[in-house]
């Protein structure tokens, strides 16, 4: 097709040859699930799931950061800010991310030293400021976030910071589509899958999931060309039986990825298990410090190892984020939770299928 400049991707021509190539191609019914919570966003923002045929269903993924993190991580955020002489440096949307009985909002209200931040250097800067206390950093990141939490670290380290340290909960996208691929009852035809995360795994990451399960699997872009360029190629793929996992966005995406990033990533973190939240324990799915890095790891420096606690009775934010369902199925959504009262963080987050919903009336 050629396209080239941004507005090629939002062009309402193009993007009506995709619809339409769509509509006549599809004959059966696909489950297609978007990976990355930004692309859900991007979904319902440009309306394409009311474009699409009726064959088509779109289910929203593990791709969240802050949906997937486990109820005891949040715990322990909660935790760290109730410390003396502590800082709880986080990304804005875990403030409101319900513990089991707390939240780091709640208890920012009551005085703790709760500071939202936009990136690690943030909190690096923050203790430097602060050398008469101790600064955490809720680290919360996939591929995309993980390599600039490892910059922040080697630069608290280069400066001699030593009263910043991080609570690792990074997570890694391909285990966690192993690991929905080996979920009895989930029925998946395809993945979208995320542009930011490829930008830095390279397509290559996902060989090894492709090559084990045979799942059509096309990494695209958030602009709406990019994501019905994306069903499209697995609706062709679906129709002929012929899988692929494709790159529909080249103009950001290589085959190796971002080398340098992963460098820098390695160089902090090493490979560890980790506990999603619906999902449980994937066996090398995190990221956690390297020995070496040991006086930057908080939970270490501060004895916070806290046992997993039962997600709130009622949420489907599990089942939500491996596809067995939709919002709308959870007998708390709009009723018990809203976005002024969620209960789960799949409401909460910018980026998770419930507060979607909940935005687009649905
Ligand atoms: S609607 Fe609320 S309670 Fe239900 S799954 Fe979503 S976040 Fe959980």
């Amino acid at each position: 097709m050629g396209i080239k400049y941004i507005e090629e991707f939002r062009d309402s021509k193009i993007a009506g040859k995709l619809i339409r190539a769509i509509q006549s191609e599809c004959t059966r019914k696909l489950r297609l699930m978007e990976v990355c919570g930004t692309h859900t966003m991007s979904i319902f923002r440009h309306g394409i799931r009311s474009v699409l045929p009726t064959e088509i269903t779109l289910l929203s993924g593990p791709g969240c950061p802050v949906c997937v993190t486990a109820q005891k991580d949040i715990d322990a955020f909660v935790e760290f800010s109730r410390l003396d002489n502590l800082i709880v440096t986080t990304f804005g949307d875990l403030m409101k991310v319900p513990g089991s009985g707390s939240t780091l909002a709640r208890e920012k209200a009551a005085g703790a030293d709760v500071r939202i931040v936009y990136s690690t250097f943030d909190a690096v800067n923050i203790a430097k400021d602060n050398p008469d206390k101790e600064v955490v950093f809720c680290a919360v990141g996939f591929e995309t976030t993980i390599p600039t939490i490892a910059a922040g670290i080697l630069m608290a380290r280069a400066q001699g910071i030593e009263n910043f340290s991080i609570y690792s909960a990074n997570k890694l996208t391909p285990p966690a589509l192993a690991a929905l691929m080996e979920t009895p009852g989930v029925e998946i035809d395809g993945f979208i899958l995320p542009g930011h995360v490829s930008v830095i795994t390279g397509t290559r990451a996902y060989t090894p999931v492709f090559e084990k399960y045979d799942i059509p699997s096309v990494i695209t872009g958030f602009e709406p060309v990019d994501i019905l360029r994306a069903v499209h190629m697995l609706v062709r793929q679906n129709e002929s039986g012929v899988h692929a996992l494709e790159n529909a966005y080249p103009r950001a995406v290589a085959h190796e990825g971002n080398v340098k990033a992963r460098e820098v990533m390695d160089q902090v973190f090493e490979l560890c298990d980790a506990s999603w939240r619906g999902i449980g324990e994937i066996p090398g799915s995190g990221m956690g410090l390297k020995p070496e890095f040991r006086e930057f790891n908080a939970a270490e420096k501060f004895g916070m190892d806290l046992e997993e606690v039962p997600e709130p009775k009622g949420c489907a934010c599990g089942q939500i984020l491996m596809g067995l369902k939709t919002p709308e199925a959870c007998s708390l959504y709009k009723k018990k939770c809203t976005p002024m009262t969620p209960v789960g963080p799949c409401m909460v987050s910018s980026e998770g299928a419930c507060a979607a919903f909940y935005k687009y009336n649905i």
